[in-house]
């Protein structure tokens, strides 16, 4: 597969009047296309820097990114952003919540109307299109979140710890159904977890970043083999504990 973005010798610091605070250093990695990446790190350490990095949010002090498309063209991807907490807004309807992105950039066309119509008669939210956020689930919720995202056709989308504000049962359901939609859409997805076992459950390869500032301290490709489609079968698979244990070794020792 080819590589769509490459990270070469990232660093960033936020300064203040305080000082500085050194977020990134020197992080280089390729996102390939249809990849499933995974970030973990401790807490503080400069996951949400380096997404916003690759967001194009902020630009790195030092290092490039290179994007490479599979048209052979230097363009950068189109980004889709997913944050903590779907963001839905409760005065407007679950159809006004989906179409919001394609109103603020004038981008209403037929053609992707009708692509919001067959992403909610898919995702099962088409009777629920008049309704208000909070008549929805947690995980009715986050695939309207994700239809908000996909309306603008991103062929990368980036995910700031999605879920983490779901109980630990609905989250199991809800990070596996929203991935295989994402997979099904046939999209590259960078997520941000400090959930050892979601990143091996959901990912194709899981960066672990070190303590602030962040450097890449290995890069591990997950390679499951899956009995069925369900959220759990990754958890159930024979090579799922070698790569937890793997991620959680790298994890705690910070000597690297
Ligand atoms: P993570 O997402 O891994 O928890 P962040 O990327 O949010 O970490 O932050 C990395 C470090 O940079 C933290 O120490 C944080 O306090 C600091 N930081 C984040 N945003 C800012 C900011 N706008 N100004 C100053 N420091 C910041
Ligand atoms: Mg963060």
């Amino acid at each position: 597969m080819p590589t769509i973005l490459e990270l070469k010798n990232i660093g960033y610091s936020y300064h203040s009047l305080h000082g500085e605070t050194q977020a990134l250093r020197d992080i280089s990695f390729g996102i390939e296309e249809g990849e499933f990446v995974a970030i973990v790190g401790p807490s503080g350490c400069g996951k949400s820097t380096l997404l916003s990095i690759i967001a194009g949010l902020l630009a790195p002090e030092q290092g490039t990114i290179l994007a490479n498309n599979p048209d052979g063209s230097l363009r950068y991807p189109r980004i889709g952003y997913m944050l903590q907490r779907d963001h839905l807004f409760e005065w407007r309807s679950v159809y006004r919540n989906v179409t919001l992105g394609l109103e603020i950039q004038n981008k209403k066309t037929p053609e992707r109307l009708a692509q919001v119509d067959r992403l909610l008669q898919e995702y099962g939210l088409a009777s629920f299109k008049d309704k208000r956020p909070s008549e929805l689930s947690g995980g009715m919720k986050q695939r309207a979140a994700l239809i908000r995202t996909l309306a603008l056709e991103p062929q990368l989308l980036l995910l700031d710890e999605p879920f983490s504000a779901l109980d630990y049962q609905t989250r199991l359901m809800v990070s596996a159904d929203i991935c295989r939609l994402i997979r099904q859409a046939g999209k590259t997805m960078v997520i941000i977890t400090h959930d050892l076992a979601e990143a091996v459950s959901l990912a194709d390869r899981v960066i672990v970043l070190s303590g602030r500032p962040a450097v890449v301290k290995a890069q591990i490709p997950i390679r499951l083999t899956l009995e069925d489609n369900s959220a759990l079968a990754a958890r159930n698979a024979p090579e799922f504990p070698f790569y937890f244990n793997k991620l959680w070794e790298e994890m705690t020792n910070e000597t690297a």
